[in-house]
């Protein structure tokens, strides 16, 4: 056959119905998990994100602060629309949109002019300012460029400008946070050590988390302990504003006044040890007081060590009321776990909810079967390890680090679980093995206000229990026979 010019096609037909039926069927084997664990130099479907989109959630966390990407606009949109996506709110963020001629010959002018319009129309208290691939590719030199913005002029000299080099080729979302929010308080704090002023404050790091329930309980905690506290960095209100009528550009977030006090408190808690570990380990070496690390409080063990921690700290007792608290989430696992022990689950997403979900799952009798993460180390490899050897319900698990949600379907589809937890990404995944997605990660596009929903301290418990266990009982009363269609469960 030829074409207009002569020339000779080949005529493109159909791929037979039976051939699609072929392979649907072989990429669910053995013979392709085998392929596809083989699979080098391809991501499919990363469990991550990248790592500015991680420096924007540290930059929300604080008062009147302006995220500002040095990169190309298309990144910049790609982050905003996360947020936008995630938590259904504005995400304001300013971009020095780096093209070709940057790319040619660095982004100095783009950055400058950037900040120069940005500090004239949105009036920052502060600008963070974090960089995409195509700037980190070229080499720029953020340092220099901020120093001489102010030189310039485009940028007031008292404004605080943190800055972070947030390149994506290596390390991820919770990278960028950690980079990110060490910077801002490094910023912050500048010159505000006092010898001998203490604040009797705690200083609460929440780590690179993106629920803004968590962070209101959180606080809710500490008020019940009677704790005066700086939470660093708060975007609760960033991210889950009252709709009043009016628009605002800088919702909440920590006081800055109070970060930079932050450096005299009396205690500092870094929670999540993966996504805090620079800001954590320069804290150590400058902050006042004592301070600690710890995993985020998901499940019993894990909230009950957190606030004996505050308890010694402050030399204070857990209040009356959370220990009442601590009673009717254990009453709650008794009520619910025979719904959930035994079942096995694949659990995916940032390393510090890992820790938190295989935790939670042991305690409740329940399998966390296949375990992965898309962005791992040894180290949170060894860790995890050390949590499945406590239970016998983790002597049949496995970890997968630096895998992909791709792998995860050949998991499911050749040793097959009952659930999975994680975030949007894995809908696919879960509509292939026909099983629920509990959706307690980041990002979730799909359902509305989970963000809202508190998963850590003994609430947490009750709200991952519940969707969990009440999830497995709709299962069942959907797909029992008349029967054994129950009014009891
Ligand atoms: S990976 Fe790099 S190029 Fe892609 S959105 Fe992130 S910063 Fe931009």
């Amino acid at each position: 056959m030829s074409n207009l010019l002569g020339l000779e096609v080949t005529k493109i037909v159909g791929t037979p119905p039976e051939e699609v039926e072929r392979v649907k069927n072989w990429i669910n084997t053995e013979e392709y998990k085998e392929k596809n664990f083989a699979r080098q130099a391809l991501v499919i479907t990363p469990a991550h994100a990248c790592q500015p989109l991680g420096a924007e959630l540290a930059a929300h966390g604080f008062e009147g602060t302006l995220p500002f990407v040095h990169g190309s606009q298309g990144c910049t949109s790609y982050f905003r629309s996360t947020f936008n996506r995630h938590y259904r709110e504005p995400a304001p963020a300013a971009s020095s949109a780096m093209s070709e001629d940057g790319a040619v010959f660095g982004g100095q002018n783009n950055l400058h002019e950037g900040l120069e319009n940005a500090v004239a129309l949105y009036k920052p208290k502060m600008i963070a300012v974090f960089t995409s691939c195509m700037p980190e590719v070229i080499g720029d030199d953020l340092t220099a460029f901020i120093r001489n913005a102010k030189q310039k002029g485009c940028v007031p000299s008292d404004l605080p400008t943190p800055y972070a080099n947030t390149p994506s080729f290596n390390g991820c979302h919770i990278h960028g946070y950690d980079s990110m929010l060490l910077s801002i308080l490094q910023t912050l704090t500048e010159g505000k050590q006092i010898e001998g002023r203490f604040t009797g404050k705690l200083n609460l790091i929440a780590g690179c988390d993106f629920n803004t329930g968590n962070y209101r309980e959180y606080k809710r905690i500490l008020k019940e302990f009677g704790i005066p506290y700086t939470l660093l960095a708060d975007i609760s209100e960033t991210f889950d504003s009252p709709l009043d009528g009016h628009y605002h550009i800088y919702p909440g977030g920590t006081k800055l006044d109070d970060a930079g006090d932050s450096i005299n408190g009396k205690a500092t808690i870094a929670l999540g040890s993966y996504s805090t570990a620079k800001t954590f380990g320069w804290v150590k070496d400058n902050y006042s007081g004592k301070h600690v690390s710890m995993p985020v409080p998901f499940g019993i063990a894990k909230t009950d060590a957190f606030l004996m921690k505050i308890s010694e700290l402050f030399g204070k007792p857990v209040p009356e009321s959370l220990k009442a608290e601590r009673g009717r989430a254990v009453d709650l696992m008794t009520d619910a776990h025979q719904y959930i022990h035994g079942k096995k689950f694949a659990v995916y997403g940032d390393p510090d909810y890992l820790l938190g979900y295989v935790s939670f799952l042991l305690e409740m009798g329940a399998i966390p079967y296949h375990i992965l993460c898309s962005k791992g180390t040894k180290k949170l490899e060894k860790e995890i390890q050390a949590l499945l050897d406590t239970s016998m319900n983790g002597k049949d698990c496995k970890i997968y680090i630096n895998k992909d949600l791709w792998h995860m379907h050949s998991l499911l589809m050749t040793d097959p679980v009952d659930a999975m937890i994680g975030d949007t990404h894995g809908k696919l995944q879960a509509r292939n093995a026909k099983i629920p997605l509990f959706r307690f990660g980041f990002p979730v596009f799909d359902r509305v206000n989970l963000h809202r929903i508190p998963l850590i301290g003994y609430q947490g418990v009750l709200n991952m229990l519940s969707t969990i266990c009440n999830k497995f009982i709709d299962i069942t009363d959907d797909t029992c026979d008349d029967r054994h269609f129950e009014m009891m469960r």
